[in-house]
């Protein structure tokens, strides 16, 4: 394949997926040449290449790195792969008007649109996470979903000392500030050119609506403040969750707690993640029925799911909140020492939630999953955190993501658990030293029964029994005669009749 033939097949298959029109192939095509720093172009006669967009992209960032426009280190190939693709996507105001005039006929076409616009536009690399390993393990729980996650991007030793010697930059202020629509990038921080964001308002604010470029389950999406501040959780935060899946009623979100150990990665950006995607705690059902009494027309119940959950279902969105906004205040201020929940040490505080809404056709749905972050002695990285015994396979906060069901596993275990598996089947291995003691424990339980056939099957159950275990050790209230009394001493708290 020549070059010509490469720009030519791009311009093509952008026209394929709709990101432009024929009659601006050719005005794409000179701005891809520019890009390229190529100024002429011979048509080619026959076509270069049965590749997809990102081959065809790695072939013209390869071509660049030859030529020397940019030097051959992550971050420029990010960035030109990026401006590449953004020679074929609208400006944001002409996508905006788009999606919300497919939205006037239908919420699910704006959100079809802008899901494929976005994988189309490279700015999700479907390439990368479909390295993934996904697969689902029954428990009594229902399908617990588990991804080893194999896309993020390959650095190098030089890619991570460039980020080194960039001086630090406060702009974008986040990964998740409105101020990335466009940005070219730099060592450190990702290319952006490809990136547009859906405007909305929730509660009378600006919010951004956007998918996330790893898209862990479908149509993973980020909800976004216009305005970079710190997460929290409170009665506004519970209202917009709810406007939200009004919004989009075929989606759910939820919200990362806003507490350190027990929230997510990023504390600093306000923002809530959704989709269009069913986990096993949405499916998961009551366990223990009762109702507020000054709720009375709200259904509300504990969820049988290995962590804390309260669930509320009503008609009426100010119910919604004023219940939720309750139950939060109760929690905040809740302390059960012999369930070692202690709602503050020093004035910090402990106790929090992370909640997700979804829309059931009139009714409403929320879980409010019970959080605490206090950390003792015996328990540095948190009492409710994986303890020890199973951070050999999850020792990363407990977030929204996991809390519903889907673990989301260092990539290292790709390699490790095959090295688990020679293990039980006797074969000359490289364990290492922290799956020693659960290898031995699994090879005693699965004595005799191990074959090359069903060994992946074997360490792949039982990597979702640990992680089973990582969400009740999450939970608040353990599983347990003591643990189920105390939950029901807390429900107490709240104003409630038995039903
Ligand atoms: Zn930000």
């Amino acid at each position: 394949m020549n070059i010509y033939q490469a720009v030519t097949e791009l311009v093509a298959r952008a026209v394929a997926v709709q990101l432009i029109t024929q009659e601006d192939s050719v005005y794409a095509r000179n701005r891809i040449l520019h890009l390229l720093k190529i100024d002429d172009f011979q048509e080619p006669e026959e076509s270069g290449s049965e590749g997809g967009i990102p081959e065809l992209l790695d072939f013209l960032v390869a071509h660049a790195c030859e030529h020397k426009l940019i030097e051959d280190v992550f971050d420029q190939r990010d960035i030109l792969s990026s401006q590449l693709m953004d020679c074929f996507i609208p400006l944001p105001s002409v996508i905006n008007e788009r999606f919300y005039a497919k939205f006037s006929r239908s919420p699910r076409e704006a959100t079809d649109y802008f899901y494929a616009l976005s994988q189309h536009s490279n700015y999700i690399q479907t390439r990368q996470i479909d390295r993934n390993i996904n697969y689902k393990a029954a428990t009594e729980y229902g399908e617990l979903d588990i991804t080893i996650n194999l896309s993020k991007p390959e650095k190098n030793p030089k890619d991570i000392a460039r980020e080194k010697l960039m001086k630090s930059s406060n702009y974008p202020r986040c990964l998740l500030c409105v101020e990335n629509e466009g940005y070219a990038g730099r060592a450190g921080h990702p290319a952006r050119a490809n990136h547009r964001l859906i405007r909305l308002r929730l509660g009378g604010e600006p919010w951004y609506f956007q998918y996330s470029p790893y898209v862990y389950y479908n149509e993973h999406c980020i909800v976004l403040a216009g305005e970079h501040r710190d997460m929290k959780i409170d009665r506004q935060t519970i209202e917009r969750l709810l406007l939200f899946v009004d919004f989009m009623p075929h989606y759910f979100v939820g919200s990362n707690a806003d507490l350190p150990i027990v929230g997510g990665s990023i504390l600093s950006h306000d923002h809530y993640q959704g989709g269009r995607y069913e986990f096993a705690m949405a499916k998961a059902t009551d366990e223990y029925r009762f109702s507020l009494r000054d709720f009375p027309l709200l259904e509300s119940a504990i969820v049988k799911w290995p962590m804390s959950v309260i669930r509320l279902r009503g008609e009426h969105m100010a119910d919604m909140v004023g219940a939720a906004d309750h139950i939060l205040a109760k929690w905040r201020a809740y302390s059960d020492m012999a369930a070692h929940i202690q709602a503050y040490t020093q004035g910090t505080p402990h106790n929090t939630i992370t909640p997700i809404a979804r829309k059931r056709g009139k009714m409403w749905e929320l879980d409010l999953v019970l959080r605490n972050n206090r950390t003792t002695e015996e328990h540095p990285m948190g009492i409710f955190h994986p303890h020890e015994d199973v951070q050999h396979i999850k020792k990363e906060n407990i977030g929204l993501i996991e809390v519903m069901g889907l673990a989301v596993l260092p990539a290292r275990l790709e390699s490790e658990l095959k090295e688990v598996e020679n293990f039980l089947l006797g074969r000359e291995q490289r364990l290492a030293e922290y799956h020693l003691a659960w290898a031995e424990e699994l090879a005693r339980r699965y004595e005799g029964t191990v074959t090359p056939d069903n060994a992946e099957a074997i360490v792949r159950r039982e990597v979702a029994a640990k992680f089973l275990r990582v969400l009740e050790d999450a939970g608040v209230f353990k599983r347990n005669e003591a643990g189920v009394a105390a939950f029901k001493r807390f429900i107490a708290t709240l104003g409630t009749e038995e039903s």
